[in-house]
């Protein structure tokens, strides 16, 4: 477990437009194609079309500080009643956040949404804390995002086995219990208690029958059962709730977690009595973690014609606007759908328009993040991700063009990312003045678009200070916590513990 501290106003922004200038490529050429609809001959060049993106996809301080008013208020909304905004605002039932006391073997696994991570973790209590950690990533094959509840969990569970087959003797049970296990699941659940939960509906490309409206835990413990694996889920736990336990148990100012991986969500500490739909206030604290769901945020963004058309492909149409804007699943989506637009309307690749710039989500966001990356006067790196992922010879003008389209669409998603935790950290401090803006906050940030993309997480970093204002967000720290949630998760199962500790 490493966090690493980076502060809002870390980084300097990264502006491959100035390379544009006195660039060969001349985008002004321009061919004729017929609309199909309007019979109507139209032209358009490269230049338009990346100047209209530009424009559309524009994130102004004014754009910026609409949208974080409107999460603050989307987010009161929801929490007034059920339904009472895209914002689910769902009741986390961590209650009680670990207290660092925490002892012995607990196993966490975490279902993101590429991946599942498996972990164990050796609790040593708060002086040794975490003693020792192992953690493994599997991938989940395509075809199991489209298969049944029991050949998911079925896959699951025999990751699982296999890894706790490979216990050695630094892990050891206290006496008289078995394996426990935190369970991390990074789609919406309708909690019921801490080691139960429904699954409202799949998210990110998944379309697993059978789940939805069913106990995932249920899903797991009966996957676990038909392998003989002797575990049991002592929590269910989101990715970001996971995130921001894990990283409280290091930095008692963290108040926010937010998650930046395939999907994304957003979760923080709520006092008990703001939370109108809750009106039977049990939490000991008098706080509780609430669970936002802000991918389903869609309040005032800028949005795109490629946008509406991938959400009207999607597999969730009209779902999940904030996250098909704003994470990885979709970055390199939205940038193959202007590419091809650029190649079919303007020959930005001169006549070829091969299948695989056809094909959707054949430009990943770590290929836009790799070509972002490529410093080279004629961007080989871009040249050859363009060949390798969508099929087409690219000349040297034609990849700054494509550069920009990138640039374009990653700063769009990080500055309206930093404009949703602004509208959470206003929320909060809206509430109870001086709570958030008054004294040090943190914010931990998790998931690998966050992690692995500089450009998209220095964008995230300058619109948070930018809204904020230099003063104001001198005491907002944006940190990455690096596997928090798994140890959160591991964390979460030893605090809701089914064994008496004396923790
Ligand atoms: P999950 O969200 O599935 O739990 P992660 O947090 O590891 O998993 O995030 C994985 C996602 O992060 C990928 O789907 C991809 O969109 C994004 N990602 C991974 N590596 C990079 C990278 N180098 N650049 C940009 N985005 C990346
Ligand atoms: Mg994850």
């Amino acid at each position: 477990m490493s966090m690493t501290a980076a502060s809002a106003t870390v980084g300097s922004l990264y502006f491959p437009r100035s390379r544009i200038k006195g660039c060969s490529f001349q985008p002004r050429m321009t061919v004729r194609s017929v609309s199909s609809q309007q019979k109507s001959t139209v032209t358009t060049s490269v230049d338009e079309i990346l100047t209209n993106l530009q424009k559309q996809c524009a994130t102004p301080l004014p754009v910026l500080r609409h949208v974080a008013d409107s999460m603050a208020n989307d987010m009161r909304a929801g929490l007034a009643f059920d339904g009472g905004s895209d914002l689910k605002m769902i009741l986390s039932y961590v209650d009680s956040l670990p207290t660092g006391n925490e002892k012995g073997l607990f196993y966490a696994l975490d279902l993101g949404g590429t991946n599942f991570r498996v972990m164990r973790v050796q609790l040593g209590g708060i002086d040794q804390r975490v003693i020792a950690t192992e953690a493994e990533q599997v991938s989940i094959p395509q075809e199991l995002m489209f298969g049944t509840s029991e050949e998911l969990f079925d896959f699951i569970a025999s990751g699982l086995a296999k890894f706790a087959e490979k216990e050695s003797g630094k892990y050891h049970l206290l006496e008289g219990t078995k394996r426990e296990l935190g369970f991390t699941f990074s789609f919406p659940v309708k909690q019921t208690s801490i080691d139960s939960g429904i699954l409202m509906k799949w998210t990110k490309g998944f379309a697993v029958s059978g789940t939805p409206g069913k106990d995932v835990v249920a899903c797991l413990n009966e996957a676990m059962k038909r392998l003989g694996l002797d575990m049991q889920v002592s929590a269910l736990v989101n990715d970001a709730v996971g995130t921001l336990a894990g990283a409280k148990y290091w930095d008692n100012d963290v108040m926010v977690a937010v998650i930046l991986g395939t999907g994304t969500n957003a979760c923080y500490v709520e006092r008990m009595d703001a939370i109108p739909k809750q009106p039977t206030q049990t939490a000991h604290s008098g706080t509780t973690i609430i669970n936002t769901e802000w991918g389903a945020f869609s309040t005032g963004l800028p949005l795109t014609e490629f946008d509406k058309q991938m959400d009207a492909e999607s597999i969730n149409p009209g779902e999940q606007i904030f996250e098909k804007t704003i994470s990885g699943m979709y970055l390199g989506e939205i940038v193959r759908r202007v590419i091809l637009r650029m190649a079919e309307a303007g020959s930005l690749f001169g006549n070829s328009i091969p299948e695989k710039l056809q094909t959707p989500f054949s430009i990943g966001t770590p290929h836009i993040c790799a070509m972002q990356q490529d410093t080279s006067n004629s961007l080989d790196t871009v040249g050859s991700i363009l060949f390798n992922e969508a099929g087409v010879e690219s000349k040297t003008g034609a990849r700054q063009i494509v550069m920009e389209v990138c640039d374009t669409i990653s700063k769009r998603g990080g500055r309206l990312a930093g404009a949703g935790i602004v509208g959470i950290l206003q929320k909060m401090e809206e509430d109870t003045k001086g709570l958030i803006f008054g004294k040090r906050t943190v914010v931990a940030m998790d998931g690998g678009l966050y992690e692995n993309y500089p450009q998209y997480k220095n964008y995230l970093h300058n619109s948070v200070t930018e809204i904020l204002g230099q003063k104001l967000s001198e005491n907002i720290v944006i940190e990455h916590s690096k596997d928090g949630s798994g140890i959160g998760a591991a964390l979460l199962a030893a605090a809701n513990s089914k064994y008496k500790h004396t923790f």
